[in-house]
């Protein structure tokens, strides 16, 4: 700065810019400096060196600091108002022909970025995401440790299979047959955790899901997971309302608790999604006593069967281009508006669907159609102009009183759970759990931040007696599994309850990343493959050996066999 003029300095960094041989532009995290090159005989040496070095190489240079020449001064800089003058420098390491330019605006293709990741963490916006999420977690740290009396407590990542949930990834052990998982969470450590008396655990948890490829997935994945004895729902969410307060940067505004709160069956009613976007009205309204009256065939329909009710959002912004149909104000909509109004659109959303929409009772199936139709209005509106969701608003929401059970999507005569096993029921529906357990509201809760979930949790099950039924009776799961557990229920477990915070995701609508990819250091492809170190990897037979283990080579790929190719971008 120019308070620093006449001094001299040492700086290391990186070439960001060079002009002529005259001047350069120094980078480090901290900023850019201006580095005059000197031209006199006396600095030939220097002055060579200087403009030979391709951009990006690394470099010291050592000189005296001095101000601009008058008009020069470039106000946008931190440093702008100065330049060092340089005496002597030195190139660490030159640095080769870039495979792109390092700068935000030229984007080359992502999987291009993403094989060569560590230079494109060398761009700003990489840079002001990881060094954001670091403050982040560690003023989530400071406020459990520090402020709460959360101990934060490492739990194995090689374990063994979870009944239910999702597709855990599998690891070989020395013992033939025999495999342990990588855990999709540390649910069960946590709970057994406070069963020893560590009555607030926290961890910054990685967690491994084997869910294949999705654009805002990824395999391996960070969770602030928490735990706490004696708290119930509103002691868990008093405490996230409390660290996010404590740990949002200063940077994004503030924002206010505690957060509102909804129920599963508001949130579809209203808004089609458990997961609504708070942040714009277009509520779904039933508009079935409005329409009674009215003539038209396929509404009469509808309203005709016992439950048969008429719902729609209302556009408000005027008209909106749709598959060159126009949606116009107060467009009505139901399932027969929409397969006649956007032909396909139905049928694509729900291809398995066995409703004929002009001939059936309005359903849930309706409200997230609805949903749907909300937001993708909201992102039609949005293109042509209008600003629904101001990118710098965060909307908090708790959606609460989930149903305990849902039925099994693949099999909806099983029942599965809406969170997972260990989700105690509602208070006043424990003793439906016996009877009727589709009836049964749970103690779950998820929290949505403008329209995605970021976390979620529940109070537990604590009676081994309970957890037994839900697994044996319920899920019809083998609780052998899980013996580990129902055994240590049974020796004085405390009622505790807990929730994950989805880190990446929070971050990435944090910093307003288009994906967590942005947000992660050493992110996957959508295939799960690492493009940098190319990982997946084949094994040697021999390396597979001690495993008990051989490769039934898949037939297109034993033409291939031994000739393992690196990763064909194309197919990232
Ligand atoms: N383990 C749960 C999950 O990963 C979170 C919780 O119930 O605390 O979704």
């Amino acid at each position: 700065r120019s308070a620093h003029v006449g001094q001299e300095v040492t700086l290391y960094g990186w070439i960001q810019y060079q002009r002529q041989g005259l001047f350069l532009v120094l980078r480090d995290f901290q900023g850019l400096t201006q580095i005059i090159i000197p031209q006199d005989e006396a600095h030939s040496h220097v002055k060579k060196l200087l403009s030979n070095a391709p951009v990006e190489s690394v470099v010291r240079v050592t000189g005296t600091v001095s101000l601009r020449p008058p008009g020069q001064e470039n106000p946008k800089m931190p440093t702008g108002d100065i330049e060092v003058k340089v005496e002597t420098a030195e190139i660490l390491n030159s640095c080769k022909k870039l495979p792109f330019e390092i700068k935000d605006f030229i984007k080359k293709t992502e999987a291009l970025r993403m094989q060569y990741r560590y230079l494109d963490l060398r761009s700003f916006q990489l840079q002001y995401n990881l060094r954001l999420r670091s403050q982040i977690v560690m003023r989530m740290r400071e406020y459990l440790c520090n402020l709460h009396g959360f101990v934060d407590v490492e739990t194995p990542t090689l374990f063994k299979r979870t009944p239910g949930g999702a597709k855990e990834f599998l690891v070989p052990s020395r013992e033939a047959g025999k495999f342990y998982s990588l855990p999709q969470s540390p649910q069960q450590f946590k709970q057994l955790l406070m069963v020893g008396g560590l009555d607030r655990y926290f961890q910054v948890a990685r967690c491994y899901r084997d869910e294949g490829s999705r654009p805002d997935r990824q395999p391996e994945f960070t969770q602030i997971d928490i735990e706490m004895s004696f708290v119930d729902q509103a002691g868990i969410q008093r405490l996230i309302e409390g660290l996010l307060q404590y740990s949002w940067p200063e940077e994004r505004g503030s924002i206010t608790t505690p957060f509102p709160s909804m129920t599963y069956e508001e949130a579809l009613a209203d808004y089609g999604t458990d997961k609504p976007d708070t942040r714009f009205g277009m509520k779904i309204v039933d508009i079935s006593d409005f329409l009674r009256r009215s003539d038209i065939q396929f509404v009469q329909n509808a309203l005709s069967y016992p439950r048969g009710t008429v719902k729609a959002i209302c556009i408000p912004q005027g008209v909106v281009m749709l598959r060159q149909e126009c949606i116009t104000t107060d467009a009505v909509c139901d399932t027969t508006f929409m397969e006649h109004s956007f032909p396909g659109w139905y049928s694509s959303n729900f291809p398995d669907s066995k409703i004929a929409p002009s001939h059936s009772p309005p359903s849930l199936l309706q409200c997230s159609a609805l949903g749907s139709l909300r937001l993708e209005s909201a992102d039609l509106l949005e293109a042509a102009g209008l600003v629904l969701r101001n990118p710098t608003v965060f909307h908090f929401l708790w959606v609460v009183d989930f149903p305990l059970f849902l039925p099994k999507e693949e099999n909806p005569t099983e029942l599965e759970s809406a969170h997972h096993p260990f989700t105690a029921p509602h208070p006043s529906d424990t003793s439906l759990l016996y009877s009727d357990p589709t009836k049964v509201r749970s103690q779950h809760y998820d929290l949505v931040l403008n329209g995605n979930e970021v976390g979620g949790g529940s109070i537990r099950i604590h009676s081994a007696e309970q957890q037994r039924f839900v697994l044996e009776k319920v899920l019809k799961e083998d609780s052998e599994v899980l013996s580990h557990l129902l055994e240590a229920l049974e020796f004085g477990a405390p009622p505790h309850g807990g929730i994950a915070l989805g880190l990446d995701r929070l971050i990435s609508l944090i910093v307003d990343a288009p994906s967590i990819r942005d947000v992660i250091a050493f992110p996957k492809s959508f295939k799960g493959r690492d493009l940098m170190g190319n990982a997946p990897d084949y094994v040697t037979p021999e390396e597979l050996e001690p495993y008990h283990i051989q490769v039934s080579w898949p037939l297109a790929e034993k033409e291939v066999q031994g000739l393992p190719s690196r990763n064909s971008p194309l197919g990232w």
